[in-house]
């Protein structure tokens, strides 16, 4: 099923049994044409307002410019590279400057010679993103995150090394050798509605800490250990805001790179209104019919009034194919 959400239109295939062959993976590293990302503290490297995508061809980008190619292959080589996937043949890759600190990261530029390659913030700079290429660095980013926070062994506490293009890590000590696989955190996230006898249904969405003032949203939770995912739903439902949910449907679900989220969507019922807010989480929550979110703000808008999450979100997606459903058949 085609998923329209950002994060979700992953155009490589990948490749996850190629990878295996070292042989493989180190002829694609030095193929003329595969492509490499540059990542750098939560930042992709940009020319401009574009994504700076290396090749070592000779013409060696897609932007018309010319680059330092001996240079930029230095780095290839001594950053920690991590593979993708493949598209028509061709391998992506992508370049983490993990190891370097910010002084050598600005020096690197400076050596590069033109001053309109930045890092830029991943989230900040994805309106410049087409979807597939979020989706690409999203699951780069997921992937990063998740090598840095594992360079030790969680076993024995020795160093451990990178295997199948990065997507394996096992424990450099001999006794112990254990491997270590890519985790994702999955999370659930829920549009809790509630359908009075008369009158309108009305959803419930809060002001979280973790958000700007007036950004509302839907109720989310980590999934606890040992949980189902409608039990994690009716757990978080009635820990945040004191209300007991039933009729959990899935709706969508969606990667959140931020740092290694799988977001998991539902809708549920409401048996009450009558809130008890968890103050630790939210600022405030409330309920509200399809015709009052109608006058909510964009995320970002510069105004007093009350926002909805951002455009990219799952939390969005629920929120306006609730209200939708609702303008229709009212
Ligand atoms: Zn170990």
């Amino acid at each position: 099923m085609e998923n329209a959400l950002t994060f979700c239109q992953m155009p490589l295939d990948r490749a996850s049994t190629l990878r295996k062959d070292k042989t493989w993976l180190q002829a694609k590293l030095q193929s003329d044409s595969s492509h490499f990302y540059f990542y750098w503290c939560g930042r992709f490297l940009y020319f401009e307002q574009e994504l700076f995508v290396f090749t070592q061809a000779e013409h060696n980008n897609v932007l018309g410019e010319s680059f330092n190619t001996p240079l930029i292959s230095l780095v290839i080589e001594q950053s920690s590279v991590s593979f993708l996937g493949t598209k028509h043949e061709q391998a992506y890759f992508v370049c983490s400057l993990a190891f370097n600190d910010d002084a050598e990261v600005e020096q690197w530029l400076l050596t590069l010679g033109n001053s309109a390659l930045k890092f830029l913030d991943f989230i900040r700079s994805l309106t410049l993103l087409k979807p597939k290429v979020a989706a690409t660095l999203s699951y780069a980013k997921a992937l990063i995150h998740w090598q840095q926070s594992t360079l030790f062994c969680g076993c024995c506490g020795n160093k451990t090394q990178p295997l199948e293009g990065g997507h394996r890590l096992i424990c450099t000590d001999d006794d112990c050798q254990k491997e270590h696989f890519p985790r994702t955190d999955p999370a659930v996230i829920m549009l809790v509605e509630y359908k009075p006898k008369t009158g309108p249904a009305v959803c419930l969405l809060a002001e979280h800490h973790r958000t700007p003032e007036k950004v509302f949203s839907t109720l989310a939770g980590f999934v606890d250990p040992g949980e189902s995912l409608q039990e994690a739903v009716t757990r978080e439902v009635l820990e945040e805001a004191g209300i007991n949910v039933t009729n959990v449907s899935f709706i969508d679900s969606q990667p959140w790179p931020f740092p290694n989220s799988l977001m998991i969507g539902f809708i549920a019922e409401a048996d009450s209104m009558t809130l008890c807010l968890e103050d630790e989480e939210l600022r405030s929550a409330d309920w509200f019919s399809a015709e009052q979110l109608l006058t909510f703000a964009d995320w970002g808008a510069e105004n007093d009034l009350p926002k909805l999450p951002r455009k990219e979100s799952i939390a969005r997606l629920l929120i306006d194919s609730w209200c939708k459903k609702q303008l229709e058949t009212n």
